[in-house]
């Protein structure tokens, strides 16, 4: 093994593989804690970098896995098998802005936030933008084919694909808008091809925005809200859901007691001109009057960035909690999200688990987590009991295992329950046409 890497480092030249123990660790796990082994890691300059160091991997049969931020929620970066790691980190330019096609082109590795910080200024924005955005890259997102809260208006990052520069499992480098065999890249998880650039949609900032929190009493009475609301031509670019316990993590982590009141959340933004904003604003004033909602409205651009500073701590504030946190991200119909919050809540009483809820309901991306701890076996059997009975409802409901996070190596084992063996079968073919050999992030997805 260690000879493989001296070898591959004598083939590649000047790029430097890693292999250091910290280096080993620090890249060997995502957001999930699962942790995998690597022989080294390498960070490319750029796709003269990438391109090779792929093409001599292949050639070795050494296994690579491409790595952005890490913040996936699937396993999906989480290395094995004796291979290595190609980290972005060091691919981060924003290489031309086009404001006359609308277009952007970018690195991959270049974080999404950073890429709003340079876009805000020149009256711009890219709309995917998951929780994780101050983190997570653009490379990651188009693997994942990430959504976020403004999913729900905007869609999700495929929708902003016009080309990409992508590398095959062979080292090959191609260049082509978002069709053919490219069109299979977003949300195939690092499995079918590495992406070194993007040329990417962005849209003029909108003239206004108005962001408003409403309490409802019950999760279900949330859902029922968010139905009501959009079939009275209520059109949010945002509609989140946060429970009353997750509510009230996220007020004792951020020390705010507004939200502290015990019922259950809709976090909503509105975007786009003074008029339209105000049209809307009257559309959900009125319904909250006649229902006797309390709701927050934020007075100015200070208070909006603290309701999203909540909505953006939820994650950090549950990691207190409990040492691990399973979590899954089921979508349904948006009618369906009552149901499915009882059922949720139902079982995972029964199993004695501490649940948490929240979600993008307005495109029925529902995230559902178990606090708990790895070390307590016995409560680990009864989360896994939950997750299978979860997985097997949604099914039922003709929903999916995974709104945004992917499949990786947490969801495998439950593909069977929304897709036929003759649809396995056909996804594995195309994986194995895209990589012969097997050697591009093995483990993930197609294994099963
Ligand atoms: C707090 C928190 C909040 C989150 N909120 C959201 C959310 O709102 N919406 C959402 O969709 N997700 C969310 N996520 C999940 C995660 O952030 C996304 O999946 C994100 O897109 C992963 O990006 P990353 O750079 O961290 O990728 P990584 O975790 O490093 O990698 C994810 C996958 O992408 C592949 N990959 C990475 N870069 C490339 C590349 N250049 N070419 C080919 N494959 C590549 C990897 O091989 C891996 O399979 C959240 C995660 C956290 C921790």
């Amino acid at each position: 093994m260690r000879n493989d890497i001296e070898a591959l480092a004598r083939r590649v030249g000047d790029i430097e593989i890693k292999t250091e123990a910290y280096y080993r660790y620090a890249y060997s796990y995502d957001a999930t804690g699962r942790r995998g082994t690597c022989l080294g890691v390498v960070f490319p300059l750029g796709l003269k970098d990438m391109a090779s160091i792929i093409r001599e991997s292949s050639r070795m049969e050494i296994p690579f896995f491409i790595r952005g931020a890490g913040t996936g929620f699937s396993g999906g970066a989480v290395p094995g098998g004796g291979g290595i790691v190609i980290s972005t980190e060091k691919m981060r330019r924003i290489i031309d802005l086009d404001m006359e096609a609308g277009t952007v082109e970018v690195e991959t590795g270049l974080v999404n936030r950073k890429l709003q910080d340079f876009l805000e200024p020149e009256g711009w924005f890219y709309p995917p933008d998951p929780a994780s955005m101050n983190v997570s890259t653009i490379g990651g997102n188009i693997a994942e084919n990430a959504g976020g809260p403004r999913a729900y208006k905007y869609g999700v990052t495929r929708v902003y694909l016009r080309s990409l520069t992508w590398i095959t499992a062979d080292g090959d480098v191609i260049e082509s808008p978002v069709e053919g065999p490219a069109a299979l890249l977003p949300g195939s998880e690092g499995t079918l091809g590495a992406v070194y650039s993007a040329v990417l949609s962005i849209l003029p900032l909108p003239a206004a925005y108005m962001t408003t929190v409403v309490t409802t009493k019950t999760d279900e009475d949330a859902m029922k809200i968010a139905s009501d609301l959009l079939s009275i031509g209520f059109c949010p670019s945002v509609m989140e859901f946060i429970d009353s316990k997750t509510m009230k993590c996220v007020s004792k982590y951020s020390r705010t007691e507004v939200f502290d009141n015990g019922g259950s959340y809709l976090f909503f933004e509105i975007d786009g001109s003074e008029d339209l904003v105000k049209a809307q604003q009257k559309i959900l004033e009125s319904f909250c009057r006649d229902r006797k909602l309390e709701s927050v409205t934020a007075a100015d651009d200070r208070e909006r960035d603290l309701l999203w500073e909540l909505r953006r701590s939820i994650s950090p504030s549950l990691a207190r909690k409990g040492i691990t946190k399973v979590n899954e991200d089921i979508a349904l119909p948006l009618g369906r999200l009552a149901d499915a919050v009882t059922f949720i809540h139902r079982t995972a009483s029964e199993l004695g688990l501490d649940c948490y809820l929240f979600g993008h309901c307005g495109d029925g991306n529902l995230h559902v987590n178990i606090m708990t701890d790895r070390r307590r076996k016995e409560e680990m059997k009864r989360t896994d009991i939950f997750v299978e009975q979860l997985f097997s409802e949604v099914a039922r409901m003709q929903g999916t295992l995974s709104g945004e996070h992917g499949i990786g190596i947490t969801k495998i084992r439950y593909l069977d329950k929304i897709f036929s063996h003759a649809e396995l079968d056909l996804q594995k073919k195309i994986k194995s046409v895209f990589d012969t050999q097997g050697l591009l992030n093995p483990g993930k997805y197609f294994s099963s």
